[in-house]
């Protein structure tokens, strides 16, 4: 099949675009490698706390740029960050609970890119750069401003085997 997303490339830049917002296509092993150089640098848990603000920064401007360009509410737009995500390659998302009365929910992710990459070969959690983007999704959809307030943790990983597939679940503190 042939991407979903809709993909306009300018004639005389060369700039990528989708829906307006400038992208990059690039190969899996180089992010994933990337990913792993700076986690090597850091530290596991310092560079994971790093990515929950910067990613989660990166979620919200993009759900505000999606209710500017598209009209969506907030649940549709949360929805629709997720789908986006899908179809672009990092994994197959999907929303198994959101409980937005009770400020909480649960998303599963199939064939995550970082799962994928490192193989059965650890048993660690891979994918916790999702954690921010689930964070930022969320926050964005209760209207908090500071996502911090939101937690979110990759509860499973298929990385390794035991499971098929990623399991996150989150929270609103507040
Ligand atoms: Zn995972």
């Amino acid at each position: 099949m042939q991407p979903v997303v809709p993909i306009d490339v300018d004639e005389t830049t060369g700039i990528w675009r989708t829906d307006g917002l400038p992208m990059v296509y690039l190969p899996r092993h180089f992010l994933v490698n990337n990913h792993l150089a700076v986690e090597a640098a850091l530290g596991r848990e310092a560079y994971r706390a790093s990515l929950r603000r910067s990613t989660a920064k990166s979620a919200i401007e993009w759900c505000e740029a999606q209710v500017r360009g598209k009209g969506l509410d907030a649940q549709a737009t949360f929805r629709h960050y997720f789908q986006r995500l899908s179809q672009r390659g990092w994994g197959q998302f999907s929303i198994d609970t959101l409980d937005v009365a009770a400020r909480r929910g649960s998303i599963s992710l199939r064939n995550s890119i970082f799962a994928l990459e490192a193989g059965q070969a650890s048993d660690q959690r891979a994918c916790y750069m999702f954690e921010g983007f689930v964070t930022g999704a969320f926050s964005f959809l209760l209207g908090i401003a500071d996502a911090t307030a939101v937690e979110c943790e990759e509860t499973y990983c298929a990385c390794g085997g035991r499971h098929d597939h990623c399991r996150f679940d989150f929270a609103a503190r507040l």
